[in-house]
């Protein structure tokens, strides 16, 4: 993988952010304040707009950019979440040209900890970490187990699904969601929503490489 993968991968969400954007915001419109979707389209939209500008970074510096991009450009609190986490995972993959299975787990790694880090959600909360976390533990299981990419990635975005399906029935204890208090409960968070939009996008970057 290299930056054509990552180019790919922001190319893959801000469709697949457009095309659920309706979605996200009716998700948020029922437990928070209506903007996630128009936050992540208007923000990864940004993000193809300055990969177009940039003349040839390696992939850490394309995901630096990224974060640096989302954060500038998005208001809400997936803003400063999804940059930080961005711009970690381009850290872990320093200058280098590629990067291998075990480096992608650690970028996404590397995200999910900068997001439980300044969002200070845990597992179970009714955030993005309830998608993520369950994503990254997928990959780096089969990552480990040898399971070739394409596989590992789409059982991490089946894992991402899960736990996006999993915060329904919960209360949040984060975010303008828990604002609500039990009322939050019955309603699936918005942000996993795109969380898992976003693991699935990575799938079909990494796949349409592979081919
Ligand atoms: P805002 O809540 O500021 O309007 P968005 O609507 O764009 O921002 O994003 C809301 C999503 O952000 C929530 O559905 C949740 O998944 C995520 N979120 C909010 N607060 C946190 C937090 N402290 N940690 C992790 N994720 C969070
Ligand atoms: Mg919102």
């Amino acid at each position: 993988m290299d930056a054509a993968t990552i180019t790919s991968w922001m190319r893959e969400i801000e469709a697949s952010v457009r095309a659920e954007r309706d979605h996200l915001v009716q998700l948020d419109a029922a437990i928070g304040d209506g903007d996630h979707g128009t936050n992540m389209t208007r923000g990864f939209e940004a993000v193809v707009q300055a990969f177009a500008e940039d003349g040839g970074s390696p992939p850490g510096k394309l995901l630096i950019l990224a974060g640096r991009t989302l954060v500038s450009t998005v208001g809400g609190a997936s803003g400063p979440l999804w940059g930080s986490a961005l711009r970690a995972g381009g850290r872990a993959l320093g200058d280098q040209p590629t990067f291998e299975a075990q480096q992608l787990v650690d970028v996404l790694a590397a995200a999910l900890a900068s997001v439980k880090d300044l969002g200070t959600a845990s597992l179970g909360d009714k955030t993005m970490v309830d998608a993520l976390e369950p994503a990254v533990d997928t990959l780096r299981e089969q990552v480990a187990e040898g399971a070739p990419l394409d596989r590992a990635i789409d059982e991490a975005a089946a894992a991402a699904e899960a736990g996006m399906r999993a915060t329904i029935p919960i209360q949040a204890r984060k975010g303008r969601a828990s604002y609500l208090g039990e009322r939050s409960v019955g309603h699936q968070d918005p942000g996993a929503t795109s969380t898992a939009l976003i693991v699935r996008a990575l799938q079909r970057a990494v796949t349409n490489k592979a081919s």
